[in-house]
């Protein structure tokens, strides 16, 4: 019975152990990767559906882990917020993302995702513009794209914090638009630059019995508040012939290509004559 019990004992703590270890290790690594500079941006590029024409890319940041190989985001951005070194870790990956940008045909824009945990840091939008004078990138060019979850937070400094990096020219728009629970009225008093429709509600254009109506709603809001949209998850052609009837969007997705490094994108410019 003791030996059972002991068993067992073994049965039940060793994979919770383990799962304790994995996670100290994974943070272990994140704050080293960030010293060794293995975080690094991907690329994926934003398209004027009406036109066809590249207008810019949204960086996306990968880790280039020793251990595990390449890691995305939905792994390591929680755990950076948690741990505390998610605003070190963005900086760096701004950083390298304008050296990046400055190589590419200057009416290229760049958009950076910006944690709701950087959003709650007053000097946030100074610490941006002390990047843009340092790297001397063209505030125009410059997108930030934040989440309705940080709306949730503090409206008030939400708000100032858009208007003074529009003041300085950056745009703002509001990310994974329609999954969240912002209300018109709050939308009405944010002045966003863009609005982006999350995929799941572009997925719903795929195929036969296409679903155009929750599309529909979002396309009539963004017309009502004067925000155009970007559509993000452009997996086929059937989905781009659906959003180009609605025209004057922007667009980006599996159709146009996967998320690529720095090499790569300059590659795709230098065979479109866009260095
Ligand atoms: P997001 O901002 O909604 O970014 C779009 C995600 O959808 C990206 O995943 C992209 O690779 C993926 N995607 C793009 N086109 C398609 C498509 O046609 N089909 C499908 N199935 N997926 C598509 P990724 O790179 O894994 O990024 C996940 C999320 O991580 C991003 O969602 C963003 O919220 C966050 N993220 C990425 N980089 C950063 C960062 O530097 N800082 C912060 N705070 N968050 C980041
Ligand atoms: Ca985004
Ligand atoms: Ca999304
Ligand atoms: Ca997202």
């Amino acid at each position: 019975a003791k030996k059972q019990g002991k068993n067992r004992f073994y049965w039940f703590e060793a994979p919770m152990e383990n799962e304790l270890r994995f996670r100290n290790e994974l943070e272990a690594g994140i704050r080293r990767g960030i010293e060794k500079g293995e975080f690094v941006p991907y690329y994926e590029q934003q398209i004027d559906l009406d036109s066809g024409e590249l207008v810019g890319f949204e960086m996306l940041a990968r880790w280039n882990s020793p251990e595990m190989g390449l890691v995305g985001p939905d792994i390591f951005i929680p755990i950076a917020e948690e741990i505390g070194v998610i605003a070190e870790m963005s900086e760096h990956l701004i950083e390298q993302a304008f050296a990046d940008a400055s190589e590419w045909d200057s009416a290229l824009t760049l958009s950076v995702n910006i944690s709701p945990v950087q959003m709650r840091d007053p000097w946030f939008a100074q610490k941006i513009l002390k990047l843009l004078v340092k790297h001397r990138f063209p505030a125009h060019r410059l997108e930030i794209e934040i989440t309705e979850t940080c709306l949730h937070e503090n409206i008030g400094m939400v708000r100032s914090m858009i208007t003074s990096l529009r003041n300085q020219g950056v745009k703002v728009s509001l990310d994974d638009f329609g999954t969240g629970y912002a209300s018109l009225s709050q939308l009405k008093s944010l002045p966003f630059d863009r609005l982006k429709i999350d995929r799941s509600f572009i997925s719903e254009l795929r195929g036969e019995e296409q679903n155009t109506k929750l599309v529909e709603a979002i396309v009539s809001m963004s017309d009502g508040l004067k925000m155009p949209i970007t559509a993000e998850g452009i997996e086929d052609e059937d989905i781009l012939a659906a959003l180009k009837k609605w025209g004057q969007m922007k667009g980006q997705g599996y159709h146009y290509g996967r998320p690529e490094p720095a090499d790569k994108v300059l590659e795709r410019l230098q065979t479109k004559g866009r260095l």
